[in-house]
Formats: structure tokens, sequence, C-alpha cells
């Protein structure tokens, strides 16, 4: 039983971390991403400052692609709804090309500055960082156990997985870019919200019904609660990881992967 191996007080029924894993039934591992694979702050830290430090160089580049000019008319369409709500967003000048990249980047930069979540400035960020990791300006991070255990669970031929709300496009970036090398070949398939949400059910389901394998072979490795209870509610094995909590303090968690399916 890994229960007794990574915790030694669990008992049945603990919250959440989960006491009782069957290890020989394992043969697939399912990973989250920010907070168990990657520090939760590297989005914050890292990705955003990023976006924020590099829009006006990457709409002055790409202005002439087609999808970066289709984006900032979308970028446009939002600021007049934000005006007419009365977010008093930045002005917007289109009289000169000059003029409109200046207004979407004014408008961008006041987007991020409030966290905005919304389409077009999504799909921006998310090409901004595509090229910054196709540049390896930037680099994915994961915590140093990461690369030890994908190198274990291969050694003892498990399967793993990723599963996460960033596009399988990002996923892939950052776990090709580490500064512990390119792992995605470790990795033998990534999941990300086209099969649904994290915290619903189905999506498990979905996610063992496409690899053809029973719910029962699957760990599921996540830093969030409602994650680990959907996993488990369709018959997934699922362990809580917490990355920010000294190992003494908390019981029924892990937090790292060293002793995941150790030999
Ligand atoms: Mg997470």
């Amino acid at each position: 039983m890994l229960g007794t191996k990574i915790h030694s007080s669990a008992s049945s029924g603990e919250v959440a971390g989960v006491s009782l894993i069957n290890e020989s039934q394992i043969r697939i591992i399912l990973l989250d991403i920010e907070g168990t694979t990657t520090p939760v702050d590297f989005v914050y830290q890292t990705l955003f400052p990023y976006a924020t430090r590099m829009l006006e160089s990457f709409l002055r580049e790409r202005s002439q692609d087609p999808e970066i000019h289709s984006l900032v008319q979308h970028l446009r369409a939002q600021h007049d709804l934000d005006e007419r709500d009365g977010l008093k967003p930045p002005g917007w000048l289109d009289n000169t090309e000059e003029a409109r990249l200046r207004s979407s980047v004014a408008y961008g930069q006041w987007l991020m500055a409030r966290d905005s979540k919304c389409t077009p400035l999504k799909s921006l960020q998310g090409k901004i960082w595509e090229q910054g990791f196709a540049s390896r300006e930037l680099r994915g991070e994961v915590f140093s156990d990461v690369p030890v255990a994908f190198e274990r669970w291969r050694r003892q031929k498990r399967i793993i997985c990723i599963y996460s709300s960033g596009s399988v496009l990002a996923q892939q970036l950052l776990f090709r870019t580490t500064t512990s090398g390119d792992l995605t070949s470790y990795v033998s398939t990534f999941f990300d919200t086209r099969v649904g949400i994290k915290t619903e059910p189905a999506s498990y389901e979905k996610i063992a019904a496409s690899l053809s394998r029973a719910l029962g072979e699957f760990l599921f490795i996540s830093d969030a609660v409602k994650e680990i209870e959907a996993a488990q509610s369709v018959g997934m094995q699922a362990i809580l990881c917490d990355r920010a909590s000294s190992p003494a303090t908390a019981g029924g968690v892990i937090h790292s992967f060293g002793g995941i399916l150790a030999d």
C-alpha cells in the first residue's frame, strides 16, 4: 500500500489525501501541472510579466499577420464593450496604423493590469508565450523531483499523462523547455479542458475511455481537492499534492513525487 509508504499516519477516511492506494494496480499516472509538477507562481511570476513586457514588440512585429490582425480587431470590440460598461479603458484611435498599434498596446496593458481573462487577451498572451518558448526566452519550470519520478515511472513501464487547464500546446511547450531538458518524451498523452473541466467527474471517465483503460488503473495527482474528489468519485485513485506546506505539518497528502511508486 502506497499510503503507508508516503504517510504512515494515514488512516482510512482521511480527507482528500487518500490513505489507501493500491500500488500494484496503477498503470497510468495522470498529473496536474500548476501546483503539482510546477510552482503555482510560474504563471504569475514568469508568464504574465513576460506577456506584459513583450506585448508592444510582439504586436509591432506581427501586425501584418492575419491572425494577429484579427485578434486586434477582437480587442477593439472588447474595448467598445468595456467603454459601454463604464470601465473607462484608455482611449482607442484608429486613424493611422501607428495609432491603432499604440491603442492596442495601451488597452492590452490595461487589461493585463486588471488580470482580465477576456478571450482576445488570452489568445494574445498565448501567442506571446508560444513565441517566448520557441525562442527559449521562456523556460518551463518543474519541481526537481519531477524528472526523477518520470524516469522512475518509465523504468517501471508505467504511462505518464498530463491533465491541465492550459492548452495542450502550452503544456507541451512547458515540458519541452524545462531546465531539466525536454521532458515531453516521458509523457504519453496531454489532456486539456477539451475533455471537460477538471472538477467534473465525467472528464476523468473520458480520459480513461480515450486510452481504453480502466479507471482503477489510474493514479491522479493534483493540488486541488475538488479535482481529487471528482477523479475519486468515478473510481480513479488519487492523491492530493501540497507543495507549499512542510512535510512535517500535514498528513494525508504528498509534498513531492519522491515516494510515489518508489522502487
Ligand atoms: Mg493545480
